[in-house]
């Protein structure tokens, strides 16, 4: 492997940056740029970092992955999905459509909620927190959605539904076959898997 980058075109671009010297991107340190660790920042321009600066960014890194506040997490990660929840039911039940972006900003909600409740930690516990309180929140909506337009259908066409006066309530199972059937539609999932993947990027642990 070795081998091959020497004489791979990497080399090259290697052997063009020994000996120059570069600025360490935290610090301003001037070294030579085989003696910083170097990453690809943007537009492909190389970002140096001295190796003290290394060390202590991955030791901020590896200290935000510490200890994270899961009662605190829980705490703000539910209240953000009970606000979250009623919002995309609001929306959902006003424009009668479902709104992939919603599936986002509800994701994205969740996911800072759990990370500002853990102290601002990050990791995978609180990566499958949000992930997973997303999914509760859009499943608890969605009941409540089907059950609204379920109630207003029956309002409308009363007279296919003799046991119902107006203003009668149907009272719907959570396992109600036609609740699962509306919720596992292909682009419901598309919708829900989206908005978990968000809420699931948001504490993840930061790299260099
Ligand atoms: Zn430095």
């Amino acid at each position: 492997m070795e081998q091959e980058m020497a004489n791979g075109p990497e080399a090259i671009t290697i052997g063009a940056n020994v000996g120059r010297e570069v600025d360490c991107s935290q610090c301003a340190k001037k070294g030579k740029a085989e003696e910083f660790f170097s990453y690809e920042g943007e537009n492909d321009n190389d970002v140096y970092l001295c190796k003290e600066c290394r060390t202590s960014i991955n030791s901020a890194i590896e200290n935000e992955t510490k200890d994270p506040n899961i009662a605190g997490a829980v705490g703000l990660g539910i209240l953000a999905s009970i606000i979250g929840g009623i919002a995309w039911y609001y929306i959902t039940v006003t424009t009668e459509r479902e709104i992939g972006y919603i599936a986002i900003g509800l994701g994205y909600l969740i996911g800072m909620a759990v990370m500002i409740g853990s102290k601002k930690k990050r990791g995978l516990k609180l990566q499958f927190l949000a992930a997973g309180l997303t999914l509760i929140a859009i499943f608890v909506s969605e009941y409540y959605i089907y059950t609204h337009f379920v109630n207003e259908y029956i309002q409308v066409n009363l007279n296919e539904f003799p046991d119902f006066s107006p203003g009668d309530v149907a009272d719907i199972s959570l396992f109600d076959v036609g609740f699962l059937k509306n919720l596992l539609s292909p682009i419901g999932l598309l919708i829900y898997a989206i908005g978990a993947y968000v809420a699931y990027g948001i504490p993840k642990a930061k790299k260099i």
